[in-house]
């Protein structure tokens, strides 16, 4: 957990804005969930035996006994504030977008931090795959437009309940016979959540999921049809992808479509990126592996990622299933990379002006003077605290303000200020209540 503040924050924001205004014009509309939620929205929602709820979760136990979680991921949450505030009788389907603080205990490493910001997208009450495609489409545009140039979305498709528990029974006994090669805690996690071995970043692992069943081989007739409209529609929007049979990514609730993006100019890409001059190197994010070789340490790590949800809502309580398909950027990694374009706040304004008062008369008058230049939407920047002119007009110096307002004990007195223009020293004397017009008329 970090703090943030200064250029950093600007950066944030700025991300922030970017994305809220692409989503926006997409047919977005905001919303913000509680950072604490009841526990069980996750164990229920993400699932008991995920990394995230079994070993990352930041729990409280409050007075009264009520178990209380910090939100370890964004989708359980708008699905629970979907179903509890009956967003099912607004038109569907509910297009929402968030931005704000997650919270996981992961162990310190490259590109992960125990509070990280994710600006995130749920299309909830649709089934059509035209949903799924737009989410990846909106997130890829996203990057785009903050500086990622090689972007690649890797997409699989997981299956629902009616073909996924044939392929889970084909997994199993694919790693059964290959028991004696797994890592302990895949042998551990063929019991409860097989599909999970796939994402296992132990060698020997990653060495057997090479000839290890496709979930794609084994889809039924509707998530076939799905999975071919949603790989049909990034083909016509043009956005890169590339199939990986390995992605399932680490939460329970996801069903049909998974991807994540990466930026990766060597990676193999259908779709615009089509130059294919290099060979494809392993198509995964090796999120974390900090004591690697350097070469691993070198890898892209996921920005995004996201996929379907059907059966969450049922999940949560829900009496009915509800469609739903979203998906989040990691903005900790998108602001850090090197590839980041700056993108400028609405907030940050650069000063036009450098405000000086002498005196404790002028001290007081400093805070209408203030105003009155905020409201004719004039940026400044002043010292309140500082008494001497000659060390107030350095700061302005070093700044390279144009025009410095100095409120003296005299001009305090007669309601006024003087205007000094820093690039050839002239100044004028100016009643406050004319003090906006004069500046529009020089254009400040
Ligand atoms: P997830 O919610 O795990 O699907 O993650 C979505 C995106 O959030 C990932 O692709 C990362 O970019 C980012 N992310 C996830 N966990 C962390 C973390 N601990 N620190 C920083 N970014 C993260």
């Amino acid at each position: 957990m970090r703090d943030i503040l200064g250029a950093d924050f600007y950066t944030y924001q700025g991300f922030f804005e970017k994305a809220s205004e692409i989503a926006m014009y997409y047919g977005f509309r905001p919303i913000e969930t509680p950072m604490l939620e009841r526990e069980n929205v996750f164990t229920s929602g993400v699932g008991k035996e995920t990394d995230i709820v079994e070993k990352e979760m930041y729990t409280l136990r409050v007075r009264g006994g009520e178990k209380l979680a910090l939100r370890p991921e964004g989708t359980a949450s708008i699905m629970r504030a979907y179903i509890e505030g009956g967003m099912h009788t607004m038109p569907q389907p509910v297009m929402l977008y968030y931005y704000g603080p997650f919270f996981r205990h992961d162990k310190p490493q490259r590109g992960r931090y125990r509070e990280f910001f994710q600006f995130g997208l749920e299309v909830l009450g649709t089934s059509k795959s035209i949903a799924d495609a737009m989410v990846i489409q909106i997130m890829t545009t996203i990057l785009k437009e903050a500086g990622f140039k090689n972007l690649c979305v890797l997409v699989n498709s997981i299956g629902d309940k009616t073909c996924r528990p044939h392929y889970i029974r084909e997994l199993v006994s694919y790693y059964r016979k290959n028991m004696g090669d797994l890592c302990g805690n895949c042998r551990q996690r063929l019991k409860g959540n097989p599909l999970r071995l796939l994402d296992c970043k132990e060698l020997q692992c990653v060495a057997l999921k090479e000839n290890a069943p496709q979930s794609v081989a084994h889809l039924c007739e509707h998530c076939k049809e799905h999975f071919r409209e949603v790989l049909e529609c990034l083909d016509t929007i043009k956005v890169p992808y590339s199939i990986d049979h390995t992605l399932v990514r680490g939460l329970d609730y996801y069903s049909r479509t998974v991807f994540e993006i990466i930026d990766d100019e060597d990676l193999i890409c259908i779709g615009p990126r089509d130059e294919q001059k290099k060979p494809a190197k392993e198509n995964k994010e090796k999120d974390g592996d900090v004591e690697g070789a350097p070469e691993e340490r070198a890898l892209p790590l996921a920005l995004g990622g996201g996929g379907r949800y059907d059966y969450l809502a049922k999940q949560l309580g829900s009496k009915k299933e509800i469609s739903a398909v979203g998906g989040s950027i990691g903005v900790d990694r998108v602001v850090e990379a090197p590839q980041l374009v700056s993108l400028t706040p609405r907030i940050i304004k650069k000063p036009k002006i450098y405000f000086i008062q002498i005196g404790f008369e002028a001290k007081l008058k400093s805070l209408t003077v203030i105003e009155v230049l905020r409201k004719a939407r004039i940026p400044l920047v002043h010292a309140l605290s500082k008494d001497k002119l000659s060390i107030q007009l350095a700061i302005a110096e070093k700044y390279g303000i144009p025009y410095v307002v100095i409120l003296g004990q005299k001009e305090a007195l007669e309601e006024s200020v003087i205007v000094r223009d820093m690039s050839n020293r002239s100044q004028d004397t100016v009643k406050i209540e004319k003090l906006e017009d004069y500046l529009k008329k020089k254009k400040v």
